[in-house]
């Protein structure tokens, strides 16, 4: 996940309060994101800064300062802008920071995706707005409010990592059944389904007469499971023995 959230970076425009930067850069590293890029902040060397940051130096010595923001976005292939308010979003596309996560979640592989903050007061310029694809805004329970700028990077950061890890986990889910082995082919699922049916019926516990829904059921049963080849010949070798005969690999038919 880590190489991931690598190709994510912060950019923070005019920062005036240092104690945010601090509080900021904890906010990253808390989740995962090291990239922070600071363009002219209006106090970078003041003891609060790291005071705040309890912790988080290596992100602030890291940090790259920056006096223009196309300096600070040079490399990245994608600029997500965040804003406190929501009217903008008739220029820009807009997301709130779950749809951002899930984007960021998407794209990250294939390009260095920016999210770039505004100042305390004035939020960004309409001319750094031009230099933003798409714009997030965090749902708030009062439109005229806003959230300090360190807690917007905490929330926007934890919805990036959490839509990372969901991504990945769904991955590795996905790609539990194709360990070394081969799925199971729709024909030799469909001759399992048939052994099964068979077998059921001699143990009288399907009856043939008046069969309800329980082969359908079965079927979608192992169909979530997606069973490999192998795991199909042991389910096979279990229902010859119930039928007291051997299932060998020939019989698999
Ligand atoms: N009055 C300013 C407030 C800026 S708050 C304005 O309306 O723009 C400072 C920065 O914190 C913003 O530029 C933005 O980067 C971030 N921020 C604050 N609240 C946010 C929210 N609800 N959604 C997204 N970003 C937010």
């Amino acid at each position: 996940m880590s190489e991931l959230l690598d190709q994510l970076c912060i950019v923070m425009i005019q920062t005036s309060h240092p104690g945010n930067i601090g509080s900021a850069a904890r906010a990253m590293k808390t989740m995962g994101i090291h990239d922070l890029r600071l363009v002219n902040p209006t106090r970078f060397n003041s003891p609060e800064v790291k005071a705040l940051a309890s912790g988080a130096d290596d992100i602030l010595a890291n940090a790259r300062l920056c006096s223009t923001l196309q300096e600070a976005l040079a490399d990245c292939h994608y600029v997500i802008g965040t804003s406190a308010r929501s009217e903008r979003s008739l220029r820009w596309p807009q997301m709130d920071a779950r749809a951002c996560g899930t984007w960021v979640a998407e794209h990250l592989p294939q390009q260095k995706i920016a999210l770039v903050f505004g100042r305390e007061r004035t939020g960004l310029t309409n001319e750094e707005l031009e230099h933003c694809q798409a714009l997030v805004h965090i749902p708030m329970a009062f439109d005229f409010f806003s959230l300090n700028i360190a807690a917007a990077i905490q929330i926007i950061c934890y919805e990036c990592m959490m839509a990372v890890r969901q991504s990945q986990t769904v991955q590795a889910l996905s790609s539990t059944s194709d360990l070394d082995e081969e799925p199971a082919t729709a024909a030799a699922m469909e001759s399992f389904f048939t052994h099964l049916e068979t077998t059921l019926i001699e143990v009288d516990y399907l009856d043939p007469e008046n069969p309800r829904l329980l082969m359908r059921r079965l079927r979608r049963l192992f169909g979530r499971i997606n069973p490999t080849q192998s795991e199909v010949n042991i389910l096979r070798g279990m229902l010859s023995a119930f039928q007291g005969r051997k299932f060998t690999r020939r019989s698999n038919s």
